[in-house]
């Protein structure tokens, strides 16, 4: 289907580490659309070729971007990555795309997510009432960007960046279609899922996406690879499941990603 896309987002190296991770692991789950990732020019010419796995690589500039956009961005600077999230709208040669965050894993095939309709994503386990934004499907469409911009310069956004924007904009989604709702298992924060452990023993054989959110990324852990296991010093690993997650995504790191570098 080539109408239709996964994206993703990396606005430096770092980033791009885990859209380099998270494309590998939607082409080991054989999806079947295409490959997408926006990058801004702060990303070296080095990451660019190993980035070519992608199908596409867009380079957004927000800088150069129309002017309605750069005064949304001269007037809120701190909205510079929300505002760069919300540049997936302007893929108009697609259809339908599921963004990504560049810290998620794909376990098994999601490509039923195109099924779905815009605005689709998983309730944030922070405050369910609220999606979280690192898995959402969407249309893109220029007006739809164009009204987002405008919310952005308008209203701001309650958490400064992304979410609180596309939660503001798309606020009927806690309760206007029970379809929007993902599933628990397509958006898994892998460090919090299991304050409710008996529903991840029943539940967590399922998941398909784990999303890393919050300050610590798999990046940014040691890993051996003579035991295939991420190193803990004493760090804030609270549990078996969690390990094994960042263990998953740095096999997939050391196997198919350090590789290209060659
Ligand atoms: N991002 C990026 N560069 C940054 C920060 C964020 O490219 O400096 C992108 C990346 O795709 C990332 C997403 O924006 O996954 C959302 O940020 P992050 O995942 O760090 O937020 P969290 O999910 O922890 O709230
Ligand atoms: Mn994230």
């Amino acid at each position: 289907v080539s109408d239709q896309a996964f994206v993703t987002l990396a606005t430096n190296d770092i980033y791009c580490q885990g859209a380099l991770v998270l494309g590998q692991s939607l082409r080991n789950q054989r999806a079947t659309r295409r490959l997408v990732v926006l990058i801004t020019p702060q990303v070296s010419n080095l990451l660019r070729k190993v980035l070519k796995v992608f199908d596409e690589v867009i380079e957004v500039n927000l800088i150069d971007s129309a002017d309605y956009i750069h005064l949304a961005f001269l007037k809120r600077p701190e909205l510079g990555v929300t505002l760069t999230k919300l540049h997936c709208w302007t893929l108009t040669h697609y259809s339908k795309c599921v963004f990504l965050d560049a810290d998620t894993l794909v376990l098994s095939n999601i490509d039923e997510l195109f099924d779905r309709t815009e605005f689709s994503a998983a309730p944030d386990p922070g405050w369910p009432d609220c999606f979280n934004s690192g898995v959402f499907v969407f249309q893109p469409s220029l007006e739809t960007h164009g009204l987002l911009l405008q919310h952005a310069t308008d209203h701001g956004s309650f958490d400064g960046a992304d979410q609180g924007l596309l939660n503001s904009f798309f606020s009927s989604w806690s309760t206007a279609d029970i379809h929007k709702h993902l599933p628990f298992i397509y958006n898994l924060s892998s460090n919090t899922a299991y304050t409710y452990s008996p529903a991840f023993k029943r539940f967590g054989s399922s998941v398909k996406v784990v999303h890393f959110l919050g300050p610590t990324k798999p990046w940014n852990y040691k890993y051996n690879p003579q035991t295939g296991s991420v190193l803990e010093e004493g760090s804030g690993l609270a549990n078996q499941h969690q390990t094994s997650f960042l263990n998953l995504w740095w096999k997939i790191y050391q196997h198919s990603i350090l590789p290209l570098y060659e």
